[in-house]
């Protein structure tokens, strides 16, 4: 290996831009904790590298099964998810672009209800939201580091189209997925990439739709293949919403050209628009370290690769996609996984499944994906919830800085039931209303009265009880 070589940049005067809260990452968590921040009254930069605010969820958001309790035997369930995110959904059904709560009885455990947003439609509501906020929006705006003094971030840096600039902020929130805020500020982060195939298919994924698929026959003619698991009109005009499982394990030859790819037996997908297959989700993406530029450029491209040859298998042996192309992919990669920031509280899988309930909460949880049937760490135990503490969000080591999304929870199991869509928006919402009370009080985070806090959450709407 190649020893590497430094040269040091000419010292440069750069624009400063003053905020109360700085948001790094307009993703699942990020797009909600800045419009609670600025709900809250605060002044709100948000910067985000792609041209597009939404994140992994307007890529990967295959279905938010969390709004609800786990169901419970018996036990009725219960809406455990307000605030922002609830709102959210309300406008993305107004809006055509939300199916509502389906509900899955063949899985109730699991998750009672999938709720599926138009990935499309999700951008325009977002951006919608963000609009009317007054959140300072940068797009194609990339966070490069941080000046910090002791234990405070006293400055972010950013680069995009009018150059280099800095933001001083009184609060800032890690809102990146892989805490590119917290490692350029040193503090103590864990990988936990490698050793996601315990849990799930891969660290990684790359969902895609097919326009041109004929759902009718797909189901007639693929009686072995191809299984529906829920279906239910949705209440707006046109838009049914359908979930399907494929695998090839039952006619291994009928669907060769898909089981040559080597990819997991059982892709998931689902449908929200006539003779379209909206989401295909093969969970068996590629390993990769997202937190190294030429990993993430290297699974970026060999993702490409393999689902432009799964389009292809499944144009080629599955019956109904004989006319089928691909409509869109992602923007980028998605990931499930690559480092978290060590906190003040970790949750683990215990808690979890025990339904533990904390001191200092921001919202609570009802979800979980370790998902093998009758696998019981996969239950909340009763009542099929648990709290997020506020704690979960303080990474050690810096008294201005929020981490919020799949960027906390180094107990890979635990991981799984926190890194799920609603997960990290309900830890938006709560870093974005401290860091806002901590900004207009001068406070540290680790000062902000949590009585205070719990007002402001429930004025916000989050459910807290
Ligand atoms: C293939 C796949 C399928 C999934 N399916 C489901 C599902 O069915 N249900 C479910 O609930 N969950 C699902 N998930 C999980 C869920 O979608 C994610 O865990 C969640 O969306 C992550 O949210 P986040 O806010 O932490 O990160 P993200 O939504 O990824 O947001 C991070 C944002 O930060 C930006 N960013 C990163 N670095 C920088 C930088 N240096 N400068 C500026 N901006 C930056 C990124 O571009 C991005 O917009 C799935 C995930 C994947 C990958």
């Amino acid at each position: 290996m190649t020893e590497t070589q430094y040269i040091s940049e000419p010292e440069r005067k750069i624009p400063v831009t003053v905020c109360d809260v700085l948001v790094v990452g307009a993703g699942t968590a990020g797009c909600i904790a800045a419009i609670a921040a600025a709900r809250q009254g605060a002044d709100v930069v948000l910067v985000e590298k792609l041209p597009v605010p939404g994140g992994t969820y307007t890529n990967g958001g295959i279905g938010a099964n969390s709004f609800y309790a786990m169901a419970q035997d018996g036990v009725p369930v219960k809406r455990t998810v307000g605030g922002i995110p609830y709102e959210l959904n309300q406008r993305l059904m107004k809006a055509g672009g939300g199916t509502g709560y389906i509900p899955s009885p063949r899985d109730p455990h699991h998750s009672p209800y999938r709720f599926v947003a138009d990935h499309e439609i999700y951008k325009g509501v977002v951006s919608e939201m963000l609009l009317e906020s007054g959140v300072r929006v940068y797009l194609q705006t990339f966070f490069c580091g941080v000046l910090t003094e002791g234990k405070t971030i006293t400055a972010a840096l950013i680069e995009n189209k009018d150059g280099r600039h800095a933001i001083r902020a009184r609060q800032y929130i890690d809102a990146s997925g892989d805490g590119d805020v917290a490692r350029s500020a040193g503090l103590v982060q864990k990988e936990i990439w490698q050793d996601y195939h315990q849990v799930t298919g891969a660290p990684t994924g790359l969902v895609f739709g097919m326009g041109g698929v004929d759902t009718g026959r797909m189901l007639k003619e693929n009686p072995q293949g191809v299984v529906m698991l829920s279906g239910a009109p949705t209440g707006i005009p046109g838009v049914v919403a359908e979930q399907y499982a494929f695998t090839t394990l039952r006619d291994p030859l009928k669907y060769k050209p898909v089981a040559d790819l080597n990819l997991r037996s059982f892709t998931s997908m689902s449908s929200i628009h006539k003779g379209e297959m909206t989401y295909i989700n093969n969970s068996k993406g590629v390993d990769c370290d997202a937190s190294r530029a030429d990993e993430m450029s290297r699974a970026e491209m060999e993702m490409r690769v393999l689902i432009m040859k799964f389009a292809g298998a499944l144009r080629e042996c599955v019956p109904g996609f004989e006319a089928a192309y691909m409509s869109w992919a992602s923007v980028q990669l998605g990931i499930r996984a690559s480092r978290v920031t060590i906190c003040d509280k970790m949750l683990t899988q215990e808690e979890i499944s025990n339904a533990a309930r904390f001191e200092d909460e921001i919202g609570l949880f009802g979800f979980h994906d370790l998902y093998k049937k009758n696998n019981p760490e996969c239950r909340i135990r009763k009542p099929g919830f648990y709290g997020f503490p506020y704690r979960m969000l303080l990474p050690v080591g810096c008294d201005n800085l929020f981490m919020a999304g799949r960027c906390v929870t180094a107990d890979l199991k635990a991981h799984m039931s926190t890194r799920n869509v609603p997960g990290c928006q309900v830890m938006g919402q709560g870093a974005g209303v401290a860091a806002a009370l901590c900004a207009d009080s001068g406070c540290m985070t680790r000062e902000l009265p949590y009585r205070q806090l719990r007002e402001a959450l429930l004025k916000q709407n989050v459910i807290l009880d």
